[in-house]
This record gives C-alpha cells, sequence and structure tokens, in this order.
C-alpha cells in the first residue's frame, strides 16, 4: 500500500502540481478543480473511517502522502488544498450521523472545502478565551464574531467554528465547536495578503447574527476545547513532516546548484564552506527525519505523543529555516529571485514556527505534559 501510494501522489505531483506552482504563487491562488483531482485519487479521503467514506490509513502513510506532497515545495498549496485535514476531524468525531453523512462525502470528494476557525483577531495562541459567541435560540444558534488567518477562509464551503457558548469568563470549559454552511446569511469574509503561502488561501470571517441549526453542535455544547485540542496532534504533526520535507527540497536544489556553478574556476561544492554547508542541512534533515519516524512508529502504536509532537514541530521548523537560508546563500542572488525553491520555501518558514501554535506556546505544553511546571 506505501509503494502504490507512493507512486500515485508522485505521479499527481508531477503531473499536475510542480509544473504550475510558480504561476499560482504568482497569481495568489490555484484551481478549485484541484479538490476534485485530489479526491478522485482519494487522496482527500485518507485517513479517514471508511464508515464516513473515508480511507483508514496510519500515520506512516500520511508521512508517505506528506512527503510526496512536499515536492511540490509549495507548502501554501498544501495548506489550502489540504485544509480539511484540521477542518474535518471535529465533524468525523462530533457531529451526528445524519451530519456526517450529509457533509463528508462532498468533502472527500473534492466537491466541497473544509476549513477550521479558531483564531481571532484578539488572539490565537490562548484558545480559551475566544471571544466570537453562540446563542441558543430554539432549534438554532446565533453566532457573532470574528475569526482571522483562515486557510481556505475564502472558498471554504463548511466552516468547523469554535464560539463560546459558556458565557464571558468561562474559559475552555465554555467553548462549543459548530460546523458553520458558508452561504450562511450574516457571513463575510476579506482575503488577507501574506509574507508566503501566496497561493493559500487565507482570510478574515465575520459573523452577524448568522443562525446556525443546533443540529450542526459538533460534541457537547460547552465540550467543544477537548475536540480542538485532539485536531492540534495532528495538524502540529502534519505540520512538522511539512517542514522537515520542504528543508528536504531546498537542499536537493542547493545541491544540484552547487554542483553546476561554477566559480574561481570550479564547482561551488568543491568549495570546502560550501559543501559544508550542505552536509549541516542534510544533517539537521536526517535528524528531523529520525525524530518524526519515531513519533509516527510509537502514534501508531495508539499512542498520542503530545510532548513530543510539540518538540518535533518546532525542531522541524526549525530544520526549514536553517535549510532555506543555507539554500538561498549558495543559490547567491538567484536564491533571492522569485521562482526558485529556496526563496519561496524561505518566504514560507516562519509561518510554521506561528501556524498551529506559536513555538513558546509548544514549548510551554510540552513542559506542561512532562510534568516540569
Ligand atoms: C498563514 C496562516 C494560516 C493560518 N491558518 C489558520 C486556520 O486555518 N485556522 C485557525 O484557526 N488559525 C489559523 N492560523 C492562526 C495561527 O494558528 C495563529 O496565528 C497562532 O496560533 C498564533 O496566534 P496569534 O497569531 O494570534 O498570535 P498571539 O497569540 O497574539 O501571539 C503572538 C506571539 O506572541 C508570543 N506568545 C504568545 N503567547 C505567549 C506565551 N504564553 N509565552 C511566550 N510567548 C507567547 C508568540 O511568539 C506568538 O507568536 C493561521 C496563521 C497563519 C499565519
Amino acid at each position: 500500500m506505501e509503494e502504490a501510494l507512493r507512486a500515485t501522489v508522485r505521479r499527481f505531483v508531477e503531473q499536475e502540481l510542480r509544473p504550475h506552482v510558480n504561476d499560482w504563487e504568482e497569481a495568489g491562488t490555484f484551481p478549485r478543480a484541484l479538490y476534485q483531482q485530489a479526491g478522485a485519487l482519494g487522496l482527500l479521503a485518507l485517513g479517514f473511517p471508511e464508515a464516513d467514506g473515508g480511507i483508514p490509513a496510519s500515520y506512516r502513510q500520511l508521512q508517505v502522502l506528506n512527503e510526496e506532497l512536499c515536492r511540490t515545495a509549495c507548502g501554501g498549496l498544501l495548506a489550502s488544498l489540504f485544509s480539511h485535514r484540521i477542518g474535518t476531524p471535529p465533524i468525523v468525531h462530533g457531529g451526528s450521523a445524519e451530519l456526517r453523512a450529509r457533509v463528508l462525502p462532498g468533502i472527500f470528494s473534492g466537491a466541497t472545502i473544509s476549513a477550521l476557525a479558531v483564531t481571532e483577531p484578539g488572539g490565537g495562541s490562548d484558545v480559551a478565551s475566544l471571544a466570537a459567541t453562540a446563542e441558543r435560540d430554539g432549534d438554532h444558534y446565533i453566532v457573532n464574531g470574528s475569526k482571522t488567518f483562515i486557510t481556505s477562509g475564502m472558498r471554504a464551503d463548511w466552516i468547523t467554528l469554535a464560539v463560546r457558548t459558556g458565557g464571558q469568563g468561562s474559559g475552555a470549559a465554555g467553548v462549543s465547536v459548530l460546523l458553520v454552511p458558508g452561504d450562511t446569511p450574516g457571513l463575510t469574509r476579506a482575503p488577507l495578503k501574506k509574507m508566503g503561502w501566496w497561493c493559500s488561501d487565507t482570510a478574515e470571517l465575520h459573523f452577524d447574527h448568522c443562525r446556525v441549526p443546533a443540529a450542526n453542535l459538533l460534541g457537547a455544547e460547552n465540550a467543544g476545547f477537548t475536540l480542538l485540542m485532539r485536531n492540534f496532534n495532528d495538524e502540529r504533526l502534519m505540520l512538522a513532516m511539512h517542514a522537515c520535507y520542504l528543508a528536504q527540497a531546498c537542499l536537493d536544489e542547493a545541491l544540484q546548484w552547487a554542483q553546476q556553478r561554477k566559480t574561481f574556476g570550479k564547482a561551488l561544492v568543491q568549495h570546502q564552506a560550501v559543501r559544508h554547508k550542505l552536509v549541516g542541512m542534510a544533517t539537521r534533515i536526517e535528524a528531523t527525519r529520525a525524530f518524526i519516524d519515531s513519533v509516527v512508529a510509537r502514534m501508531d502504536a495508539g499512542g498520542q505523543d503530545v510532548a513530543q509532537v510539540c518538540m518535533l514541530k518546532n525542531f522541524a521548523a526549525q530544520t526549514m529555516q536553517a535549510c532555506a537560508g543555507e539554500a538561498v546563500q549558495i543559490l547567491g542572488g538567484m536564491g533571492f529571485m522569485r521562482g526558485t525553491v529556496a526563496e519561496r520555501v524561505y518566504r514560507d518558514a516562519k509561518v510554521y514556527m506561528i501556524g498551529g501554535g506559536a513555538e513558546e506556546i509548544l514549548n510551554d505544553l510540552a513542559a506542561r505534559q512532562l510534568g516540569w511546571s
């Protein structure tokens, strides 16, 4: 299964994605039809329960998927095309049978797009303090508030929304999750311009007295925080994989360049200072790969590994940033030009240190999990 999956994804990447990523980055978007293409190959269903129309997969298989997808060297494409990986788990774990049957097949086939909206203009790190509200009114909730930096925010047909149902000051114990249809009256969206991830759809969302059916509540009322925490671990592992394999894309490009480009009568790689940089990159990537392998093996054996996933995500993001920086240096002026892998990954690297939990937040969480605070 692993090798067949690898071959399928590699073909998809080589034929349908890689030739176009520069154009999509420049355009700030990519064709919506890609969701259906990925869906037709079963890539969007991978890792979700069969009963919901998914294709069960191990973390190891998801690792293969992500490693191959990173051959695009385009984190922004992956963030939006696979935004359902963060939007959909709360539906799977907390949605009614009727809701799951109505919503999930469309997401897995790529006909509809799923987003997760937790972060607010007032802050994202302190999830327990979120301010958007949902007040019960008969068989509906009335939703008010704003969300920001939401991946697939402009396009999403289904928004998995974190709201406060427990009243002001209720903290984590007052958070619920609602599934909001994208065409709900009162919902408005605005696109955001970014340092990197240019072709990813990132938006600010405003909810003004939006009526959402109470049947769209995911999990129990005021029990949404646990649902969100469960989501974060998988999201962080996925981001760590992307960071590591995007670092690999930088090494691949830098090595090829160093073998071809000549200065002072010899190839760059013949200069000791340059090949030491390349070995330094390879060392960091090897270490990160081994860390991923060990976490994946333990999670496939049933562990949750929360502390290790936090440490891994931070470590992988640092690997990505360091390797992107070295790759730009080795490419010289060309590394500063749009269209090289090094340039794209360099400007994308920072989001891996912030999205899915900032570095400091994850270090704190790891320490708490290890019983050190
Ligand atoms: C491109 C992009 C896509 C995103 N996609 C999504 C999405 O799809 N859905 C979603 O809900 N969110 C999304 N996010 C939001 C992301 O998860 C948040 O940006 C992140 O959680 C940090 O929240 P914040 O930006 O509000 O920073 P804040 O919470 O305001 O923190 C700012 C900085 O302060 C520091 N800091 C904060 N608290 C502490 C502390 N206790 N100790 C030490 N330092 C601290 C950190 O360095 C942090 O980066 C996305 C963000 C980006 C940039």
